[in-house]
């Protein structure tokens, strides 16, 4: 297996005469189809090969969705819906892509800290399930489904009191503007069994961006563990657990691909030895990265070359405006390469010592900093791999005033 720049794993990724090649094209073909600008690029059959080694592990009880915000582009949202079990929306205009990609309201569940009004009375008309964040949320979606005259489904969305170790993002345990701390969840069960109010469950998320399988485990373990009292505490059905997800994919040189298979094996044991309480109760994991992550690619060119006090810099005209995460800008605390290859060079022999800039006038605008690359000409193509979740629409697009990417599912 080729090596490029300390990341020892090639994706899937197909490389002919040291050409590399994305849903079968070069990225000289792709970039001219884009329009010549800088582009996302995401493969349907990457991501359905996804999808595919997801079921091909996991218990067959488990539903898999699809947290929308990883990649909101309504093509890759339709593409999914046809293939997981349910959509996890995260503003009104998410629900609105949910609806039209040909979801099931009854499949679609909004989660969120400070939903609106209007974002509530949608996901009310919609009929989508509310994974309710607070309190008060609980208390205004039931007053606008009695004045709609209608049942609300909702679920409570749970901030636990563990939370995912070694996670790149911890989204639970502790304070968190996210959920209803675990301890005052009986308390607000009470109030689910209003008129206007259908129970669903509870929505358990403690972090994302996990690489490690005996941290996912321990969160399973303790998240199954949290579902059962819950349960038990409430006086009505749980037809619903949603798990979180949390599964992480490798961006860093040193990183290793998640093993899925503890994790399914455990889970497969957590669900067969579930609590009585819990028997009818069907399960969810959602996903957003890992559905995705791998199967998109950021493609753009070298326009400038020059050297800087022997320092060799490669200027394009993509940069953090529309990669902030490449950028090292996203959550992260400090700045690695994600994989970046000269897609026409891969075969080369010379490699020298580059930092790749982006057009922005900001330091920050580093798509590889020190990276050992063959030698550019101008025009080379650039591609930025593992691009498929938190590209474009995770980017300050307006920042400087250059033109959006233009973005291809293929
Ligand atoms: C962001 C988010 C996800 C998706 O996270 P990934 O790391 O992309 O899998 C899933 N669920 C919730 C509640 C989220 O906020």
């Amino acid at each position: 297996m080729m090596k490029i720049s300390g990341h020892d794993r090639l994706n899937r990724l197909t490389v002919l005469d040291g050409r590399l090649r994305i849903a079968g094209r070069h990225a000289d073909e792709l970039l001219a189809m884009a329009g010549g600008g800088p582009c996302y690029v995401y493969d349907r059959e990457a991501i359905a090969a996804r999808v595919a080694a997801w079921r091909a592990v996991m218990p067959g009880a488990l539903k898999l969705h699809y947290a929308i915000k990883a990649n909101p582009l309504p093509a890759v949202v339709c593409c999914l819906a046809g293939q997981v079990d349910g959509l996890d929306v995260a503003s009104l205009g998410e629900l609105q892509l949910a609806l039209s990609s040909g979801a099931s309201p009854c499949d679609i569940s909004f989660a969120g800290p400070a939903k609106t009004e209007p974002e509530l009375r949608a996901a009310v008309a919609a009929g989508v399930t509310v994974n309710v964040e607070s309190e008060r949320e609980l208390a205004r979606i039931a007053r606008i489904a009695d004045a709609a005259g209608v049942r609300a489904r909702v679920a409570l969305r749970v901030n636990p009191d563990f939370a995912l170790k070694s996670s790149g993002m911890k989204m639970g345990g502790g304070p968190q503007p996210f959920g209803i701390d675990a301890e005052c969840v009986p308390a607000l069960l009470a109030r689910c069994d209003a008129e206007c109010l259908a129970f669903a469950g509870f929505h358990i998320y403690c972090g994302s961006q996990n690489l490690s399988a005996e941290a996912l485990i321990e969160a399973h373990n303790q998240t199954f563990e949290l579902a059962r009292s819950l349960a038990e505490a409430a006086q009505l059905p749980v037809l619903e657990v949603n798990i979180g997800g949390g599964l992480g994919i490798p961006y860093f040189p040193g990183e290793r691909e998640l093993p899925l298979g503890p994790v399914a094996d455990n889970l497969d044991r957590l669900i067969a030895g579930r609590a009585a309480a819990l028997q009818d109760t069907r399960f969810v994991m959602e996903l957003g990265r890992y559905l995705v992550g791998e199967a998109g690619y950021y493609l753009c060119r070298v326009v400038d070359i020059k050297v800087s006090r022997g320092r060799k810099y490669l200027l394009t005209d993509g940069g953090l405006h529309q990669h902030l995460s490449n950028s090292g800008n996203f959550g992260q605390v400090l700045r690695k390469n994600y994989p970046v290859v000269l897609a026409d060079k891969l075969a080369a022999q010379k490699l020298e010592t580059v930092d790749i800039c982006g057009p922005l006038c900001t330091p920050l605008d580093i798509l590889a900093a020190g990276m050992s690359l063959p030698t550019a000409e101008i025009g080379d193509p650039v591609v930025v791999l593992q691009s498929g979740a938190y590209g474009a629409s995770a980017s300050p697009q307006a920042f400087l005033g250059h033109p959006p990417p233009c973005e291809l599912l293929l």
